[in-house]
């Protein structure tokens, strides 16, 4: 008797084993866009013939594709330009909350292509990984070509020896969970870990305003002030995952107290909630509160004002440490640099060294489905071992 065929239930395609060199190529695609060989060789060092066989293993893997010709450089010779193919995969980015799971799919240049949220059902570790596989799950029914996951949150987050630790997240109340691995038996995927300002960093380096600098420093303001950095074209972790912590930094020595004691540290200035607790008006949210300081209310002005002045430290202090080649401003507590710029400004030049380079600052809109895409970024990146 002859039996059946088992249909095989194909799952996506495995990312590829690249060479340094093949992932390096493609990262330069996707971080600067089209290029012609000429100029990837010249960036990563190599002879054009070499980057010829590597481009070819590229093209054939379907990761990049072949454009339109182009004048490029000195020579005035036009050149054919190598594009990075944005649907070569498809990547599942998540961002935890206390309370909440965004999830977003992107393409191999981290477009979004779908996105979701939803309550969580609880904070335990795998009531969340068996909800964010039912996302994956349902997310996946459309696009079946999700190669890798990236999950970001607020906390500390590290590798060590070679495992990916939540060490310490005070919204889920999580201490030392191996996230990744967890998340990695439930979704048949690779999936990576990381902080999420950290997360949203990488995204700005690679995808962003900050795309293709050496440096750069990401500032968020909103329920928290977060910091990431880049430095020497790496995200920075720090030794414990720590770094960027300059939310207690004292600005004002007799300052209201912050509730770890501290007094008038940029915690009790700049975050949505800190301003709206300073107009000790009962009753009002953030955006009453932005929206009395649009309409002129002294009380609700003064208090951005304070709020500014905080930024304008931290910026001022960002840049005497780092020396970076942008400062990006973002989150969803942006109208204080609409309310306070003056005071921004006033701050930054009476904090910064006086033989710093000029700053430059950019505030970038937010909205908060770019948390997920962070993670989502984050699993492009792992893909590339970056
Ligand atoms: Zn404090």
């Amino acid at each position: 008797m002859a039996s059946l065929p088992v249909p095989r239930v194909a799952g996506p395609e495995p990312w590829p084993t690249l060479s340094p060199v093949e992932r390096g190529a493609l990262r330069e695609l996707l971080v600067h866009g089209p290029k012609s060989r000429a100029e990837i060789a010249r960036e990563l060092g190599m002879s054009r013939a070499s980057l010829t066989r590597v481009t070819r293993t590229l093209v054939d893997l379907g990761f990049v594709t072949e454009g339109a010709m182009e004048l490029r450089g000195a020579t005035g010779r036009p050149s054919e330009l190598l594009h990075a193919r944005p649907d070569a995969r498809s990547f599942l980015g998540v961002k935890l909350t206390g309370e909440r799971l965004f999830a977003v799919v992107t393409d191999l240049t981290a477009n979004v292509l779908a996105s979701h949220d939803e309550p969580l059902v609880s904070r335990g570790v795998a009531d969340i990984v068996e909800q964010i596989g039912g996302v994956h799950d349902r997310l996946g029914a459309a696009h079946p070509d999700i190669t890798a996951a990236g999950i970001c949150l607020a906390g500390d987050l590290n590798t060590s020896g070679g495992r990916q630790i939540v060490v310490d997240s005070p919204f889920l109340g999580w201490h030392d969970v191996e996230l990744a691995d967890v998340a990695r038996k439930r979704l048949a995927l690779p999936v990576a870990t990381e902080n999420d300002v950290r997360s949203l960093t990488a995204a700005e380096h690679w995808f962003g305003v900050g795309a293709g600098f050496d440096s750069m420093a990401l500032l968020t303001v909103g329920a928290g002030i977060g910091l990431g950095f880049v430095v020497d074209g790496k995200v920075v972790t720090g030794a414990h995952g720590k770094s960027g912590r300059l939310d207690h930094l004292i600005i004002d020595p007799t300052g209201p107290r912050c509730s770890y004691g501290h007094r008038g540290c940029a915690s009790t200035y700049l975050p949505n909630g800190s301003i709206v607790a300073a107009l000790r008006t009962p009753g009002l949210d953030y955006e009453a509160v932005v929206a009395l300081a649009r309409g002129g209310d002294h009380a609700a002005m003064q208090v951005f004002r304070e709020a500014g002045h905080a930024l304008g430290v931290l910026v001022a202090t960002i840049a005497n440490t780092l020396d970076p080649e942008n400062i990006v401003i973002t989150g969803d507590g942006l109208a204080v640099t609409e309310l306070a710029g003056d005071e921004i400004e006033a701050a930054i030049e009476m904090n910064r060294h006086p033989a710093s380079a000029p700053i430059t600052l950019d505030i970038q809109p937010f909205e908060f489905v770019e948390w997920a895409r962070a993670g989502a970024v984050l699993a492009i990146r792992a893909c590339l071992q970056f």
